[in-house]
């Protein structure tokens, strides 16, 4: 693929005593991919370019920005927390309902009513028609064990947990936690600088 500079255009960087150059380069298909280069020293410390990509609106909006470094720490740094939260839980609930969970569903006379089973009789995703598809495809039990997933964790306390008091607790923590890093994110966007 060839791609060709189309337009160079200098601005102004946070610090105000130098610049960013954003090139924009097309390829043969017009394609245009932006380039951002900071040419101040200054702001070359401070300051790394974030890429953020908004698909709320349907198509893939990818808008580019400086980003203090010690903001960005702290967003990587809380993600890491997040993501270790939401393994500890995970694997809490492994050690103590796994077995319970393939249990439950052994005990459902047909694959139709072990996905009344996991959907509440059809309350919740996935539809008869994928749960027969994906149980095609692989063996219901290790199906079961794909399931036994963060996101279902509700589902397995309330199922199979009995209400596990410690699980719940540990689930709000990182549900906190994700809202955390949910407001880090936005404020990496907001104090970002264009
Ligand atoms: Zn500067």
């Amino acid at each position: 693929m060839n791609w060709e500079l189309s337009s160079a255009t200098e601005h102004r960087c946070p610090c105000g005593q130098g610049g960013y150059t954003v090139r924009i380069f097309v390829d043969d298909w017009k394609r245009a991919e932006e380039q951002w280069e900071m040419n101040c020293p200054k702001c070359k410390r401070k300051y790394l370019l974030h890429s953020h990509t908004d698909a709320k609106s349907g198509m893939p909006l990818q808008s580019n920005r400086w980003v203090k470094r010690e903001t960005l720490s702290r967003v990587f740094r809380v993600e890491a927390q997040v993501a270790k939260a939401r393994m500890n839980v995970v694997n809490l609930a492994t050690s103590r309902y796994e077995t319970k969970w393939l249990a439950y569903f052994k005990e459902a006379k047909s694959k139709k009513a072990a996905w009344q089973r996991l959907t509440d009789g059809g309350r919740r995703f996935p539809s008869l028609a994928a749960f027969y598809c994906h149980t095609a495809k692989m063996d219901l039990e290790a199906y079961l064990l794909e399931q036994f997933n963060f996101d279902n964790l509700p589902i397995i306390v309330e199922k199979v947990g009995g209400g596990d008091r410690e699980l719940k607790k540990q689930l709000g923590e990182v549900k906190e936690l994700d809202l955390k890093l949910q407001i880090s994110k936005t404020q990496l966007l907001k104090d970002g600088f264009h």
